[in-house]
């Protein structure tokens, strides 16, 4: 069988040379083998550069949304299984057109954690990788132009599992104690916004921390503000965040931003029966609604 980065690289060469894209955006070694970056083709005769391991974590899909990149027209993206929902959620709300994209989706087994990978640490197994492949569901993207299948066998997950196991530790506390928790959490923030920067979804021109004419949050480093910020950007994922994990990994005082965004989509999915990203073809949960909802106002 053609190895995993043979046929990735073949594949892009073919709609490079076709025309079929302009740009091709993938993964290359970064400063080591276990740091891989992202990487921008537009010559046939560089795709050598592109390689996919367990360490090509970012979500790439985050790229699309820049005006530097949409410029490029039809682009090639290559996409694993949790990438694919940020694709998905973008053509579904018109931020992307399915004909400006080729989905190059590679078969991927998980990413190992970050700070795992800096000391050394190679092997896909439950104990080295992200939360979010231990409940991963799209190993193998379910939309794709070209798929690439993993040359390394799946990895077994033993024992009961349970990522993100502090929510449930939260829902069972006092709200005078889970709002101790968050305030304690929302006052490490630096209002850097690398959790915005680096979310395929977040993709307003203005972002309204920008707007001061009414300032809506503080964009100083305080208590009310820090807070206001995190929890709006929470509102304004809900339905949406489609669980990359990306803002959680860029956050520099590491707050578990991920602990509300997973809320958020099992409290959606609970009420609304709604995963994001997972059909283009879904109006999304919050941008359309049912005359026969149990809400009289809606009536
Ligand atoms: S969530 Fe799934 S597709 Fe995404 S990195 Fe983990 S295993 Fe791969
Ligand atoms: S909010 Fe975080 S987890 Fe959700 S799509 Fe954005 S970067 Fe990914
Ligand atoms: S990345 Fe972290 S510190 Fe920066 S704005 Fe987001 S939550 Fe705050």
């Amino acid at each position: 069988m053609e190895k995993m980065n043979d046929k990735l690289q073949n594949t892009a060469k073919e709609l490079l040379e076709n025309k079929e894209v302009n740009l091709i955006i993938g993964f290359t070694k970064g400063s080591n083998p276990l740091r891989m970056r992202s990487v921008f083709i537009t010559d046939p005769n560089d795709v050598s550069k592109l390689s996919f391991n367990a360490h090509c974590v970012q979500d790439l899909a985050v790229f699309l949304k820049k005006p530097e990149v949409k410029k490029f027209g039809k682009i090639g993206l290559v996409v694993k299984g949790c990438d694919e929902k940020a694709v998905n959620t973008l053509i579904q709300e018109y931020q992307l057109s399915r004909d400006n994209i080729k989905i190059i989706g590679v078969e991927c087994r998980g990413a190992v954690k970050q700070n795992l990978a800096d000391k050394g640490e190679d092997s896909v197994k439950q104990s080295t990788v992200y939360d979010k492949c231990l409940v991963c569901e799209v190993h193998t993207p379910l939309l794709y132009d070209y798929l690439v299948e993993s040359d390394e066998p799946a990895f077994e997950i033993n024992g009961d599992i349970k990522p993100y196991a502090k929510i449930e530790e939260l829902d069972a506390m006092s709200v005078e104690d889970r709002n101790m928790f968050w305030q304690k959490e929302f006052e490490k923030c630096i209002k850097c916004y690398a959790c915005r920067q680096a979310c395929p979804l977040c993709y307003c021109t203005r972002c309204i921390v920008e707007k001061n004419t009414p300032q809506w949050i503080e964009t100083n480093i305080e208590e009310t503000g820090n807070a206001q910020w995190n929890m709006i950007r929470a509102y304004h994922l809900s339905g949406r965040c489609i669980g990359c994990g990306e803002c959680e990994r860029a956050c520099p005082v590491n707050i578990p931003l991920m602990l509300v965004n997973e809320k958020m989509a099992r409290d959606v999915f609970e009420k609304f029966g709604y995963k994001s990203g997972v059909d283009i073809n879904a109006k999304p949960v919050f941008g359309t609604f049912d005359a026969n909802d149990f809400n009289e106002f809606i009536k």
